[in-house]
Formats: C-alpha cells, sequence, structure tokens
C-alpha cells in the first residue's frame, strides 16, 4: 500500500446523484469532502445520469412553480389538469400499492414528507425542471429534470467543484478501515497509481447496487439472471455492499427482486453516461395497449393491470422467464393512426405486416397457428368501453373470461398491418441494500445498533422497493436520503 494517506471530513464513495446529494448537504454543514469514483471522469455520473425524472409529492401550482423556468403559469395550469397533484397519502398509497405492503413504513414516511423539500432543496442548488413529455401526453410525472439526469449530474459537478469537493477518478473502493471501537474511519482504494488509504471523521456510501455484478446477480436473483443486459453503468459491481457487509452491516429489503423492465432486444449489454446525449432510448413501453406474446404465441400476463409506471419494473422478470427471454409486443394500425407512440419507438426493432401470419414469421414466432387463436380469443373477450391510453387514469376497457385477462387499454387486432417489437429484460438496479436508520442514514450493524462513522444512501439503501416500484423513485430517494446521510455524516464528522 502506497504510504500516502489522504484525508477528509466526510468521504463519499460514488458519484451519482445521491453521492452529489450528500456533498451538497456536507458542504452546508462546512465540512471538507472528497469523492472517490470508479469511473473515469469521462464515464461520471453513475446511473443516475441515464435517468428523466422524479416522483414526488406536490399539492398544486404553488409548489412546482419554482421549480420549473421559462414556462407561463397558465402552461402550468394545463399541465395540471392532467395530474393536478400528488399528495403524500397518494404517494404513501401508490409505493405501498406497488410494493404489495411491504415497503419498510419508516423509510417510506420520510421518503413521502421529505420528497418535495428535498426537490426544492435540489432547486436552490441550480437544478430546474420541464414539463413531462411536453404538452401533448406528459410523463408518468409531471416534471423532467432539465437535461435529464445527465444534465442534473453536469450541474452537480460544476457546482460541487466549485464549491471545493476534490474528486477522485479511476479509484475503486475495496474495503472499509475501522478502529478499534468498531468506527468507520476510511476506506482503501485501488486507484491508477497503486493501493491508497482515504481516511475520514464519515463515510457515505453510495456506490449503486449490484446490478452489473453476474456473479451477485445469479447469487441473489437466481438462475438466469448472470447472463441479462444492464440498462445502466458497467460500475455498480455490489462493492460497497460486500465491504460492508464484511463488517458486519444489515442486509435490509428484498435481495431477491429487482427493478427490470422490458427493453428493445438489441439493448446492449451496459451503457455509460454519456450515451445519454445520443437520445437512443431502447425502453420499450408502449405493453398496455399491446398484447405481449412469447415465441409460443401465448400471452403470458396482464399487460396493463396497473397504470404503466407502477407495472414496468416488475415485466422484465416475467419477460425472461419466456423461452430464450424474449416476448413480442403486437398492435395493430388503430395505435399509429391514434398517434400513441412514444418517438422511441421509431428507433426500434420491429416488423411490420399485412397479416397475422406473415408477422409471426418476420418475428420468429414458432407456433403461429396458436399465435393467432391467441389474438382471436383476446379480440374476443374485450369488454365495451372506450379506450383511453391516458398514462394517469386507467380507462377500464379490458376483457372478460381471457387467462391472462387484460385489465385495461385494450384495443383489438385486426386491422393491418400489424406490428410486432421483440423485447427483452433489461435490468436496471436491485431492491436489496443495507439497513439504515431513516433519521440520519447511518448504516445498522446485525448486532442492532449503528456503526459508527457509516452513513449509505440511493441503491445501497434497501427497504423501500420490495418486487416492484413506481417510476421516479429510485431518484427522489437518492436525493432525499443522500441528502439525509451527508447532512448527518457532517455533522457527526465535525463535532
Ligand atoms: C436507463 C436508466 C433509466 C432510469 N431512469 C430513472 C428515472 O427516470 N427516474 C428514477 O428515479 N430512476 C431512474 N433510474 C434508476 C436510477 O438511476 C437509480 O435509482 C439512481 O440513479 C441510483 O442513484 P445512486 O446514486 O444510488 O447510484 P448511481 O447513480 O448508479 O451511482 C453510483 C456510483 O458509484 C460508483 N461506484 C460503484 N462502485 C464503486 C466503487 N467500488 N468505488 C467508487 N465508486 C464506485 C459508480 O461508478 C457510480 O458512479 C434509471 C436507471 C437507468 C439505468
Amino acid at each position: 500500500m502506497s504510504d500516502h494517506t489522504i484525508h477528509y471530513d466526510v468521504l463519499i464513495v460514488g458519484a451519482g446523484n445521491a453521492a452529489c446529494s450528500a456533498a451538497h448537504a456536507a458542504l452546508e454543514k462546512n465540512a471538507r469532502v472528497g469523492i472517490i469514483e470508479k469511473a473515469s471522469k469521462g464515464n461520471r455520473g453513475g446511473n443516475s445520469a441515464l435517468t428523466g425524472h422524479m416522483r414526488f409529492v406536490f399539492n398544486g401550482l404553488e409548489d412546482i412553480r419554482a421549480l420549473v423556468k421559462n414556462t407561463t403559469d397558465d402552461e402550468l395550469r394545463t399541465l395540471l389538469e392532467r395530474m393536478p397533484h400528488r399528495t403524500e397519502a397518494e404517494l404513501w398509497d401508490e409505493i405501498m400499492r406497488v410494493t404489495n405492503n411491504q415497503s419498510d413504513e419508516e423509510m417510506l414516511q420520510v421518503h413521502v414528507t421529505e420528497s418535495l423539500n428535498t426537490i426544492q432543496w435540489l432547486a436552490s442548488k441550480g437544478h430546474d425542471w420541464t414539463p413531462a413529455g411536453g404538452f401533448k401526453m406528459p410523463g408518468d410525472n409531471i416534471l423532467l429534470m432539465n437535461g435529464g439526469g445527465y444534465g442534473l449530474q453536469q450541474r452537480n459537478f460544476t457546482k460541487l467543484e466549485q464549491d471545493g469537493v476534490t474528486f477522485h477518478y479511476e479509484t475503486s473502493a475495496l474495503d472499509l478501515i475501522q478502529d478499534d471501537r468498531g468506527h468507520v474511519t476510511g476506506v482503501v482504494a485501488l486507484t491508477p497509481k497503486g493501493i491508497v488509504k482515504f481516511t475520514a471523521k464519515s463515510v457515505v456510501m453510495a456506490c449503486g447496487s449490484f446490478e452489473a455484478n453476474p456473479e451477485m446477480r445469479a447469487r441473489y436473483l437466481g438462475p438466469g439472471w448472470d447472463t441479462i443486459h444492464i440498462r445502466g453503468v458497467p460500475f455498480n459491481t455490489g462493492d460497497g455492499l460486500r465491504m460492508s457487509l464484511n463488517i458486519g452491516a444489515m442486509p435490509h429489503g428484498s435481495w431477491t427482486t429487482c427493478h427490470a423492465s422490458p427493453q428493445d432486444v438489441c439493448l446492449p449489454k451496459f451503457t455509460i453516461p454519456i450515451s445519454y446525449t445520443t437520445k437512443k432510448s431502447y425502453a420499450r413501453y408502449m405493453y398496455p395497449y399491446s398484447i405481449m406474446v412469447n415465441t409460443n404465441g401465448d400471452r403470458f400476463i396482464d399487460e396493463a393491470e396497473d397504470l404503466r409506471g407502477r407495472t414496468y419494473a416488475r415485466m422484465g422478470r416475467s419477460i425472461l422467464a419466456q423461452p430464450g427471454g424474449v416476448a413480442f409486443q403486437i398492435l395493430d394500425a388503430k395505435a399509429r393512426k391514434m398517434d400513441i407512440y412514444p418517438t422511441n419507438y421509431d428507433t426500434a426493432t420491429a416488423s411490420k405486416a399485412d397479416t397475422l401470419e406473415k408477422l409471426a414469421v418476420e418475428l420468429g414466432i414458432v407456433n403461429i397457428p396458436n399465435f393467432i387463436e391467441t389474438v382471436r380469443n383476446y379480440n374476443t373477450a374485450i369488454q365495451p368501453g372506450t379506450f383511453n391510453p391516458d398514462r394517469h387514469k386507467l380507462d377500464g376497457k379490458g376483457t372478460a373470461g381471457l387467462t391472462p385477462r387484460k385489465s385495461n387499454y385494450c384495443l383489438s387486432i385486426e386491422d393491418g398491418p400489424f406490428e410486432g417489437f421483440p423485447v427483452r429484460c433489461g435490468m436496471t438496479f436491485c431492491f436489496g441494500g443495507l439497513k439504515i436508520d431513516p433519521a440520519n442514514a447511518q448504516v445498522q450493524h446485525v448486532a442492532g445498533r449503528p456503526i459508527g462513522g457509516l452513513y449509505a444512501a440511493g441503491e445501497m439503501a434497501g427497504g423501500l422497493w420490495v418486487g416492484n416500484y413506481a417510476s421516479g423513485s429510485g431518484m427522489m430517494a437518492g436525493a432525499t436520503f443522500g441528502r439525509i446521510a451527508g447532512m448527518h455524516a457532517a455533522m457527526a464528522a465535525l463535532q
């Protein structure tokens, strides 16, 4: 090991949104802050740089006005007609609904009550938002980060550098250092110059989860997960979780489930932050308006049991379970006429044909008669009602007597040309993490007491998500608990 030791009041591991939020908060307490980041400067930003939006509580125009620049009150009122509010009670219910009431109540309480405060605090750090999806068809959440997560992270880096934070790139945390009391006093890291010791009065772990580690995916998520493609950066290999578990940190939340959604079959093995600027998106989230079939021509899931933002994160798992881990989203000409395709379907891997038989051949569906029968049975089972592709409201136009049922957004598949989009499971991040005290983000020991000097936030903090997730929640939780971690880490360091 190099005899060179670098010291900070607060050392933060990782440079994603949770880490940057922790750094802003630690600076407010006048701490000397250092960040070590595994990626190079050119590849910095983490999964956070690939995101679009946050899910937060708002009660009306007055809560979002300060977040959005260059938009008039009238334009915002038009936006609010689609989604007038998301109250604390509504956000709580949504998260309990998607997690089957298994979200950690104490964590969720803080997440819900702090989300508006936190987003307004982010605005005070120079961030701003734009109306989601323009005024024609807003996304699942009402606002998008200006420049997406990439813009958010670029602003974070600029401000933190100006405010005196030192970044060490290409520096991977390997192990935690403890004193005789068991307090964490630093991190041993691998740098381009060799192994370096970083000491600190407090350490904030914000270096993501294990989604980029095939061995851990297989170990915790099960067979088949080792070879899947991830949607994000290749750097989140579970290092922070491993080194924290090694010193007795308490695991928390769901280690066998994760966020995984339908992605274009050509999704690369991983993606780096700069890709955000090319605007190439592999997300294939038209499935609530389609039927999804496997290579056998069978449907396998209710495509529209709930709003898209409350189902997409569990759809990847059901696609992975199909033969070859592939499925096809099937729509007919009506969807084009209604103009309900998101623009990213312009570059989707796709087949188009005048007949269902020809479409099946082009897609590689093996059992064509079965596929035709699946479509016929679906068409016959659709109940009367009006199709309405509103992303904030279920339309109730479902099937009867069909297994699996399709609960909403049923459009018959009978008018050519027909279109099919092959999709695969794209994994986003893992739900399992460490147990933290939600009040101060301090990591808890299996012995039932806090680990002195150790804090965690972002994907590393477990408990909020179980089996499923509501879109826009990861960035919100990362900012909320990152801020809490940075503030308490700094207060403890400067005591
Ligand atoms: C394509 C995509 C789109 C998404 N869209 C959204 C969205 O719109 N809204 C939303 O809320 N969520 C979204 N998510 C989820 C969201 O990205 C995560 O919930 C969030 O970014 C987690 O933040 P984080 O700071 O914990 O992790 P990250 O942003 O991933 O940061 C972790 C950092 O730690 C670094 N690191 C890893 N190991 C080490 C080590 N040993 N030493 C030092 N550094 C290390 C990594 O390089 C990385 O920079 C999306 C994810 C993806 C992949």
